[in-house]
């Protein structure tokens, strides 16, 4: 059996995750320039608006707060639970989906706008048949900023 070896780094898991030569991973959205309306990836149509052909690329932050979430007790054979899904309001415009890492998967734990970091690592060691790698993206809870304490 043949060994075959990654000639490239790390794979991006979804294309909204960007992946510079030199730099930071980061996610990608577009920018509708009629209403202001951001969205993960590439499209041509806002589905906010409806203009067509008005949409920028955008590079979104990778802080935001915790819009809501689910905590997962069952899933796919080899896929570690309880975990949290997560959908996160992004500062500056866009919305995610993903795990939130490095929290108990605890209702009392979790809050609803707490504040999180968007972390970019590997997919958890899985690999394409030719050995290449894939870099996901989680979010992390953050501490708050004190201008931000209420
Ligand atoms: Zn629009």
């Amino acid at each position: 059996m043949s060994e075959k070896r990654a000639t490239t780094g790390p794979l991006p898991v979804v294309p909204f995750l960007k992946i510079p030569d030199d730099g930071e991973a980061y996610l990608e959205g577009c920018l509708c320039t009629r209403c202001d309306a951001i969205f993960l990836g590439q499209r041509s149509v806002c589905s906010k608006c409806g203009a067509r052909d008005q949409m920028e690329t955008r590079r979104l932050s990778n802080e935001g707060t915790l819009y809501t979430y689910s905590i997962v007790h069952r899933s796919f054979p080899g896929v570690a639970v309880p975990y949290v899904s997560a959908i996160v309001d992004l500062e500056g415009g866009g919305t995610v989906k993903g795990n939130l890492i490095d929290v108990d998967p605890n209702p009392t734990k979790l809050a609803f706008g707490m504040p999180v970091r968007v972390t970019y690592k590997d997919a958890l060691g899985r690999k394409d048949c030719d050995g290449n790698s894939y870099l996901s993206y989680f979010f992390q809870p953050r501490s708050q900023s004190p201008r931000g304490s209420r």
